[in-house]
């Protein structure tokens, strides 16, 4: 599928939808709609946060990621492994376990994305320093963060941080180093993210703050754990390994960006707030858009609850891999990047660790491009609006009855589908049935 054409990495399989209206609460962003017995999710409002993935029960909501097969489109393969991965595996000693792991898979090279989220740290509380810089400044580690600040709250979007995601900055790192060491060309290698969710599955389709992704893939790491898990068992009887190259691995510090506050500790800043859950996010948003948060200096928001350990392709309850994690890291150098060290010294990536563009808002459902024909539908919208009952029960197939007044008026229900107006109305219908059959009687 073309990069253009792809919206979206959460999608309905049809034929197991029952219409429950399970997820139709849930969304964050009202996106999900049922329709003749079936939910649909409007793309402009879906920010693949994976709320609906984790509450259907029909397992009908799913994430498209790339098959681990995809990696041979590329002469030479990297894995990026996202530190969650870490959090999968009973007795993991050290992360090398994992990396030869996943070189005895097929991968020529593993570079752990936590190096990356050293080198973010480091741009992070550069740009904090700066006293230009907006406040609270947001991160911008969280795709389906990001989508929700440009659907919901456009006005935040100059408050996040230009720094690009460890994910992207760990595969530009790596193919550089690889194409380096082995004299290759850069369009020979493939970088692919293992990744703990869909959002940021999208994010390499649709790159946000950045042209064009460096990362060539996501596989998912409930897709790869069995096959990891048989590795490593392989590992323990003493095959032989390829070694992972040490200065692809990051810190204690990186790691920790796992899990929710990770990256607040990671950035040393002590007017940060770590919040996980999108609805959370969605309510401190809201607090700073009403600038009721004046002292905050740094936000940390992440769509899943614990952060990027309790994503929804992940194959490990959200507590045991945070506590994993956490017994991990004991040992790993927690030493940030030098100060008196220029950051492109360390990452010889120059300007690639920043955006090279601003994040635009999402115009979502848009009511008309003419303006006086928005404001006419805007006071349908309320006349609609004033005749449902208020209960936002759902069992109309639009998530409140606000949103269903927004349905009708663009034509995409009837007030019918209102099963309180429609008993109203069946009423009234049979009492002037009743009344028409007496005065003809008479
Ligand atoms: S929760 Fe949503 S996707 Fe799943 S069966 Fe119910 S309506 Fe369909
Ligand atoms: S992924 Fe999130 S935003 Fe998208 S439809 Fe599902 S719950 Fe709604």
């Amino acid at each position: 599928m073309s990069a253009k054409s792809f919206l979206h990495s959460v999608r309905l399989d049809k034929g197991k939808c029952v219409g429950c209206t399970g997820c139709l609460k849930r969304c964050p962003t009202e996106a999900i709609r049922i329709r003749k017995g079936r939910a649909t999710i409007i793309d402009e409002l879906c920010v693949d946060c994976g709320e609906c993935i984790r509450v259907c029960q029909q397992h009908a909501k799913i994430a498209v990621t790339d098959p681990l097969s995809s990696i041979n489109r590329f002469k030479y393969k990297i894995a990026l492994p996202a530190p969650t991965l870490y959090g999968q595996f009973k007795k993991l000693d050290d992360i090398s376990g994992i990396s030869r792991g996943l070189m005895r898979m097929g991968f020529n090279d593993v570079f752990d994305v936590s190096r990356g989220a050293d080198i973010a740290s480091r741009a992070i509380m550069e740009k904090l320093k700066s006293p230009t810089c907006p406040r609270p400044l947001i991160s911008s580690a969280c795709p389906s963060v990001i989508r929700l600040i440009q659907v919901r709250f456009p006005e935040l979007l100059d408050n996040i941080v230009d720094v690009r995601s460890p994910m992207e900055i760990a595969a530009t790192m790596a193919r550089k180093e690889f194409c380096e060491k082995h004299g290759v060309r850069p369009e020979e290698v493939g970088c692919f993210f293992i990744t703990p969710c869909a959002s940021k599955a999208t994010a390499i389709r649709r790159p946000l703050g950045h042209e064009k992704s460096s990362v060539d893939g996501a596989i998912s790491i409930i897709e790869i754990y069995g096959l990891l898990s048989s590795q490593l068992r392989r590992g323990q009887m003493g095959l032989p390994e390829k070694e992972q190259d040490p200065s692809h691995v990051g810190t204690a510090l990186g790691i920790g960006w796992a899990r929710s506050g990770g990256e607040s500790l990671a950035i040393e800043e002590d007017e940060a707030l770590a919040v996980d859950g999108i609805e959370n996010v969605s309510k401190v948003l809201e607090e700073i858009e009403n600038d009721r948060l004046p002292d905050l200096k740094y936000f940390e928001g992440l769509a899943c609850e614990g952060g990027c350990v309790g994503g929804p392709i992940v194959f490990e309850n959200v507590y045991i891999a945070r506590n994993r994690i956490r017994k991990l890291v004991v040992g790993l150098p927690k030493e940030r990047i030098s100060e008196s060290v220029a950051l492109d010294e360390v990452t010889g990536l120059g300007e690639d660790v920043f955006f090279d563009r601003p994040i635009e808002p999402i115009a979502a459902m848009k009511l008309d491009d003419d303006f006086s024909e928005a404001l006419k539908k805007m006071d349908r919208i309320e006349e609609v609006r004033k005749m449902l009952p208020g209960l936002d029960c759902g069992s109309c197939g639009s998530p409140t009855c606000q949103a269903l007044a927004e349905d009708i008026v663009r034509g995409y229900a009837k007030e019918l589908d209102c099963l309180l107006l429609l008993k109203q109305r069946v009423s009234e219908m049979a009492k002037q049935m009743v009344e028409i059959s007496e005065l003809t009687r008479e």
